[in-house]
């Protein structure tokens, strides 16, 4: 099948894309690294009247650190979060689950505003920004404002962004010495959309007990989600072997994956709790 023919608009400001998109009443859409967009306009699962392409808006540029936040434009490509040395030292779980995202054609044109734009239920980066706590830089009908992880993953595939709002940047809590984090996911085959996959940050005193911790699954429900009763129950704990069979436990009752044809609920818990157990044995062990 082919896409539906379309006009194309090169924007090169915030302003001029918001423009273009609104112009065409509702029948726009914004383009970054093309990489999820493209195949849904050839299977006409969408089909605008105008893409407007957002690749040459300066403000969506480069990484920078800003006091301890560091802000990620939206036109970060994928592969950056491994070359990116701000990004390694900064944000080191995104560099983490970089090389889990697809395949290397396919990051290095993807793009990290993108990615968190679609918030597929099933990609890596937009459940770390839950991890990591960060902010997501939007520009819309009132100017830009800051909206927290917390609160920008609504639905399936719904988040705060209105139409025509445009990601701008991620703005992410620099790591400190007493951070740990890992991530991983589980996968029939590298590469693929993971069937579990979970990231986790936190900070940790002296003696090893948790300050306080961040664990956001995906793959596991409508969006990306932390699992609070856990993050709850390792407060102020040392991440023994105990503590971490406690904490598999609650699992069930945070997590509801719906029906699937491939992969039963009760399968995808059962891999959510062998995941969690890994992670928390991977910050445990760091130092
Ligand atoms: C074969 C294949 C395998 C893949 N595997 C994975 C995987 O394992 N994990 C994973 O996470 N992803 C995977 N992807 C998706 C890939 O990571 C995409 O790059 C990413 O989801 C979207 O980024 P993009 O820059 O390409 O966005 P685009 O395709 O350009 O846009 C995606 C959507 O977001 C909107 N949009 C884009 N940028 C903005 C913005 N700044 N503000 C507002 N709206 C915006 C667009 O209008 C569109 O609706 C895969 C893709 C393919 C084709």
């Amino acid at each position: 099948m082919k896409a539906r023919a379309f006009s194309y608009v090169r924007a090169d400001s915030l302003a001029a894309a918001r423009a273009a998109f609104l112009a065409a009443s509702g029948d726009a859409s914004y383009i970054s690294g093309g990489q999820s967009l493209v195949p849904a306009l050839a299977l006409r699962l969408q089909a605008p009247e105008i893409l407007v392409d957002l690749g040459q808006v300066a403000d969506m540029r480069g990484v920078t650190l800003e006091g301890d936040m560091l802000r990620i434009g939206g036109l970060t490509r994928h592969a950056q979060m491994l070359t990116e040395p701000l990004i390694a030292r900064h944000a080191p779980l995104l560099a983490q689950a970089a090389p889990y995202v697809a395949h290397p054609a396919i990051r290095n044109r993807g793009t990290l505003g993108g990615s968190v734009a679609l918030a597929d239920p099933a990609s890596e980066f937009p459940a770390m920004m839950l991890a990591m706590n960060a902010q997501m830089e939007i520009y819309g009908a009132s100017g830009t404002r800051l909206v927290p992880a917390d609160d920008y993953f609504q639905d399936l595939y719904q988040t705060a962004l209105e139409p025509g709002d445009i990601l701008v940047a991620l703005h992410v809590p620099s790591v400190g010495p007493r951070h740990r984090w890992a991530f991983d996911e589980l996968t029939r085959r590298r590469g693929d959309y993971a069937m579990v996959g979970a990231g986790i940050q936190g900070t940790f005193a002296e003696d090893g007990r948790v300050n306080e911790i961040r664990i956001a699954f995906f793959s596991v429900a409508a969006t990306p989600v932390r699992v609070k009763s856990v993050e709850a129950a390792l407060a102020g704990q040392v991440i023994d072997a105990a503590r971490i069979a406690h904490v598999q436990g609650l699992i069930e009752a945070e997590l509801d994956p719906a029906e699937d044809e491939h992969l039963p609920p009760a399968m995808r818990l059962h891999l959510a709790r062998v995941l969690l157990g890994r992670l928390l044995q991977t910050v445990s062990s760091a130092t």
